[in-house]
């Protein structure tokens, strides 16, 4: 189901069509290599979570490498799944619902939902009993980009009891965590395993699943994440602190599956004496992000013939394309000096919350993705 790719790669199309609307390059061969990469590294059951970009083309290419359960936030992501792949495992982990959702959630057949509030599992009870329920834990954490842990998620002696709770009433006992998006210092997942363990210790439930949460990324400094020492450090932690009874493993990246198989491309509208630069894409399109976690890391620029530019890089302020004036990058980039209006700034690992969070204000905002063999 692999998509053909229409372009050898963004430099080819760039030299053909002239674009003059910010766009996603998308590599499937790309997509497909990372999602094999978490199923042969990661030790247990390999999830996405859509939010970071649930376009059709993403998901269908996941279902072709492999991968069958996702991380769900909302029916609406539920649906969009289940177009692609009618039998997909659904894991409902947005810990605050209504009672309208549930309903949804119960009707699709999710297999696993999260919590952490005593009243959201009262919402719950309409779920059969043997689906896996999962409190969701939550520690002060350092090493990522923000702090899931400030709006979800329980301390440890409170999601000792809901878990009990979780037990009593006839659901699969889990436990889940996120260690904060872009996270990639493997000591984070240890805590949280070591708290885990104590968690289902003080509740005396034995759970059944362990589901380490997503982070695995560090896309914004621009090197690419170690995945593989996070998920022998992930093994070793929870064959520590589960010494007679490890619990199966989820985990459900969202960032670290696609991010890397998109390339952001935007062009130069005008240049101003002052060195400053204006984009057609910026903190309105799929720079949104810059604004909160700080500009990518990863930037090249193209004549409109496709060549590189290779003059001395100069920091220079970057402005949006809209009437705003909150439209700018929180910091200068480096682009190089021979930089000319109708130039094409790429932005490389651009996959992950960047089309999801797109508006149209002003008219402006991302075109459809144009399918590419190689990110180049
Ligand atoms: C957002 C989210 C993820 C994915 O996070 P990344 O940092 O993009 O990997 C995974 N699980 C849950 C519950 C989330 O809310």
């Amino acid at each position: 189901m692999r998509e053909t790719p229409n372009w050898p790669d963004p430099a080819a199309h760039i030299a053909r069509h002239a674009p003059d609307t910010a766009m996603l390059y998308f590599s499937p061969a790309a997509l497909q290599a990372t999602a094999q990469r978490f199923q042969a590294g990661f030790d247990g059951l390999v999830t996405y979570a859509v939010k970071a970009n649930a376009g059709e083309e993403v998901l269908t290419n996941l279902v072709a490498a492999g991968i069958r359960a996702f991380d769900v936030a909302s029916p609406r992501e539920m649906y969009a799944v289940r177009a692609v792949c009618p039998d997909a495992v659904l894991h409902y982990n947005n810990p605050v619902r209504s009672v309208e959702e549930v309903t949804v959630a119960r009707a699709l057949g999710v297999a696993s939902a999260s919590v952490d509030c005593w009243r959201e599992l009262d919402k719950l009870s309409v779920l059969p009993k043997g689906t896996e329920i999962a409190v969701r834990l939550a520690l002060p954490v350092a090493g990522a980009a923000y702090d899931f842990g400030e709006k979800f998620g329980l301390g440890p002696d409170r999601a000792a009891q809901l878990l009990q709770e979780v037990a009593a009433r006839g659901f699969v006992p889990a436990i889940t965590f996120h260690p904060g998006t872009q996270c990639a210092d493997p000591s984070a997942w240890g805590a949280y395993i070591a708290e885990a363990a104590e968690v289902a210790r003080m509740a005396g439930v034995r759970i059944a699943r362990l589901n380490v949460g997503g982070g695995f990324a560090s896309h914004r400094a621009g090197q690419a994440p170690d995945l593989e020492a996070i998920f022998t450090h992930i093994r070793a932690e929870v064959d520590r602190h589960f010494p007679d009874h490890a619990p199966d493993l989820v985990c459900e990246p969202g960032r670290a599956m696609v991010a890397d198989a998109f390339t952001l491309g935007t062009r130069v509208k005008a240049l101003r004496d002052t060195g400053a630069v204006f984009l057609n894409d910026g903190i309105y399109g799929g720079l949104t992000e810059a604004r909160d976690i700080g500009a990518p890391g990863r930037i090249r620029v193209l004549a409109p013939d496709g060549m590189p530019r290779t003059g001395k890089d100069q920091p220079r302020i970057v402005f949006g394309p809209t009437c705003d004036s909150i439209d700018r990058l929180p910091d200068p980039l480096p682009l190089p000096s021979d930089l000319a209006e109708g130039d094409y700034v790429l932005f490389d690992g651009m996959g992950a919350y960047s089309r999801s969070l797109t508006t149209r204000f002003n008219g402006y905002g991302l075109g459809d993705p144009v399918t590419v063999a190689d990110l180049g």
